[in-house]
């Protein structure tokens, strides 16, 4: 196998089967069924292209964050999923997954970046500490804002995965104590892609890293920086609880009668609607109903600038009217039993209807009698004139 081996090479070195290397490509395109390149084709053209092409390189950073984004990528309900993703990148640097440490990770990061120069993307998760010159997190005795700096100005591209990464997330809540903010408050010069949410999920970022390496382009991004085929959309517009929302059926509270039964949570708080991103369509953990709305938990817009961590969370969003009961029919109306007045008056109405109908009738008939009538008089009229031989009938003198 060469040093720089394609795909296709790798995961057969690897044993991993073509089938589940298919199924991988199938997730895929069904990830980002539009506005992805890469998903135009069969599933077979799909696979066949991304084999083609060399593995990408990744470098992979931390900063202020939790880990979450990560543990998004490892934690798959099938193991064979997270090692499949591994396979497919070269994930040739990620402080949480190497051994190394100290002195030896710092030797890791230069050889990572000596090796793939202008060829590398780089992937950073957590916000960066730029207060008082970034002193709150240091890296090998330098300051985050320079570590970042420095690895992103060899990269090819950028991702920053999470929502502290795309502008600073829970780290930049008010009063934001290290001045966090998203990369591309701090780098220029290099395309970015933001793919917030907290955690995003693994396949956006598989399907951005194997479009731009297989398309040699990044996917469209919309005015946040984020992939639209991820983005484009409101989790409101596919939400499976929304028939509930037109009708005005609502929980109010964890446990109620609304809960129990998957009403839509909008008077808990769920930001759905004006929440941009793929949760609703694509799960978490390859497993039906496991995201927030599906677990029954309202969602906090995390993928939203000044939505998640400036919102209260069970503070509504506004919508385009006011509250749905008052702007929606109800689908049930009382019914009750009938009083004497009423049934009274549907007595003079059947009665009223019913005689207009007698009389209708009569005409009706009348005027169908009279039709018979001037036939038979018509045909009479005929037969006199053909015993006449077409002779008029003479006028009879009295
Ligand atoms: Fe779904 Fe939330 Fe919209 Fe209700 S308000 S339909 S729970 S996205």
């Amino acid at each position: 196998m060469s040093k720089h081996p394609t795909i296709a090479e790798h995961l057969e070195a690897s044993g991993v089967s073509r089938r589940s290397f298919i199924q991988l490509c199938g997730m895929l395109m069904a990830t980002a069924p539009v506005g992805l390149a890469l998903t135009k084709g069969s599933v077979l053209q799909v696979a066949q292209a991304i084999g083609k092409t060399k593995r990408p390189s990744v470098i992979w950073l931390h900063f202020q964050d939790c880990t979450g984004c990560t543990e998004t990528l490892l934690r798959t309900s099938a193991p064979d999923v997270a090692h499949l993703i591994l396979d497919v990148i070269s994930l040739d640097y990620h402080e949480t997954l190497m051994a190394a440490s100290g002195a030896q990770a710092e030797a890791a990061l230069r050889s990572a970046i000596a090796d793939n120069a202008g060829k590398y993307v780089l992937v950073v998760e957590g916000s960066i500490p730029t207060r008082d010159d970034g002193v709150y997190m240091e890296l090998g005795g330098k300051p985050a804002i320079q570590v970042v700096r420095d690895v992103a100005a060899q990269a090819a591209a950028v991702i920053a995965i999470g929502s502290c990464a795309s502008w600073g997330g829970v780290p930049s809540a008010d009063p934001n104590p290290t001045g966090a903010m998203g990369v591309n408050s701090v780098i220029s010069g290099k395309p970015i892609v933001n793919l917030p949410g907290c955690p995003p999920n693994p396949y956006n970022l598989l399907a951005t890293v194997l479009e731009y390496v297989t398309m040699g382009k990044l996917p469209a991004l919309d005015e946040f920086g984020r992939p639209k085929f991820a983005y484009e959309r409101v989790i409101h517009e596919n939400c499976p609880r929304r028939a509930h929302f037109d009708a005005g059926r609502f929980a109010a509270a964890f446990g109620d009668e609304g809960h129990r039964k998957g009403w839509c949570l909008y008077k808990m708080g769920c930001k759905g609607p004006v929440t941009h991103a793929s949760c609703s369509t694509r799960h978490f953990n390859e497993i039906a109903d496991c995201w927030p709305i599906g677990l029954g938990i309202p969602c906090v817009g995390c993928t939203e600038k000044g939505v998640v961590w400036s919102m209260g969370t069970f503070e509504t969003v506004p919508i385009h009217l006011a509250t749905p009961p008052d702007t929606y029919p109800p689908i049930y109306s009382g019914t009750g039993g009938i009083k004497v007045g009423a049934a009274a008056l549907v007595g003079a109405v059947a009665g009223a209807v019913g005689g207009a109908t007698w009389v209708a009738s009569q005409r009706f008939q009348s005027s169908q009698e009279a039709g018979v009538e001037r036939v038979a008089t018509d045909r009479a009229h005929a037969e006199k004139l053909k015993a006449s031989s077409g002779k008029p009938i003479e006028k009879k003198e009295d």
